[in-house]
């Protein structure tokens, strides 16, 4: 596995790849890589004959009062990891460099998706995701970007923001990778102690409650809603940022149930926030 730290090597790099017929699987990642991420590799080398993955902690993603500087970081780690997954390129991009000198006006509120749902609780951080990832999209030049259902409003953002630009780079959507009790992974669950990390739980329970709710013929969405959030504050440590049930193109609120809906949950225990979500439909 080779290392690649500056956006004009990649650039070069992706454009040799590319002469030679190649085709470019990227991986976008914040480090502290686990099994998630791994599936992401593990669908990039699927469809591609190179992959890239990316490691940057993105600075214009966290708001002020928000986890930046203590995100969990690990590099021998992730190198590792990413060495047995058969990543062949990882790309370490520099902020200075990344960035340059200035940010890209924030046209992303255009797309109509950043600021609702995560957006409303973290202002700007959509913004700062397609900042980021138009900067990376155009150092790699991928033919496929692989991104997690784990984060399914930003994955939908950027099938958008990739069509809305004519960009000619797939997007591609996959799983989510759970614990063997039902939990995301996330690099953020380093956070939780062993009460959050079962409050935690309540999550996924809340995901299959709301789908055999579905499949036992209920359509009235508010009633859905309702048990999970009962359900959800059966637990005090939980607070709830939100419940929503949207039509997973647009990610706008229904009120029966169609049919492709999906349950979106953000919720804080002991200060950590969490996401998760699944189609209920
Ligand atoms: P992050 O490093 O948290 O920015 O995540 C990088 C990519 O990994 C994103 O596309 C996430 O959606 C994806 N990802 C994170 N956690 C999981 C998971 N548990 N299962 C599948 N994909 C994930």
């Amino acid at each position: 596995m080779k290392q690649v730290h500056n956006c004009q090597s990649m650039q070069e790099l992706s454009h040799t790849l590319k002469a030679q017929g190649k085709k470019i699987g990227f991986v976008p990642t914040m480090g502290y890589l686990h099994e998630g991420h791994l599936s992401l590799v593990a669908q990039a080398k699927a469809v591609s004959d190179v992959v890239v993955l990316s490691i940057y902690v993105n600075p214009t993603q966290f708001g002020p009062n928000e986890d930046f500087t203590k995100y969990p970081r690990d590099l021998n780690h992730d190198l590792s990891l990413c060495e047995q997954a058969g990543v062949d390129y990882l790309f370490l991009p520099e902020t200075a460099d990344i960035y340059g000198l200035s940010n890209i006006p924030s046209w992303t509120d255009s797309l109509g998706m950043g600021k609702i749902l995560c957006g409303a609780s973290r202002p700007g951080h959509f913004a700062g995701v397609v900042q980021i990832v138009t900067r990376l999209f155009m150092a790699v030049a991928p033919t496929f970007a692989i991104f997690g259902e784990k984060d399914f409003q930003q994955l939908t953002l950027i099938r958008k923001m990739t069509q809305d630009l004519n960009l000619p780079i797939q997007i591609i959507g996959t799983p989510i990778i759970r614990s063997p009790e039902g939990l995301a992974l996330s690099s953020r669950n380093v956070y939780l102690d062993k009460e959050a990390k079962q409050a935690a739980l309540l999550l996924y329970q809340s995901l299959n409650l709301a789908k055999q709710l579905c499949q036992n013929g209920e359509t009235d969405i508010k009633k859905i809603v309702k048990q999970v959030e009962a359900l959800l504050k059966s637990n005090p440590l939980i607070i709830i940022d939100y419940i929503a049930v949207v039509n997973p193109s647009n990610l706008l609120a229904i009120n029966q149930i169609q049919v492709q809906a999906r349950l979106l949950l953000a919720v804080k225990i002991k200060g950590t926030r969490l996401i998760d979500n699944a189609s209920i439909m």
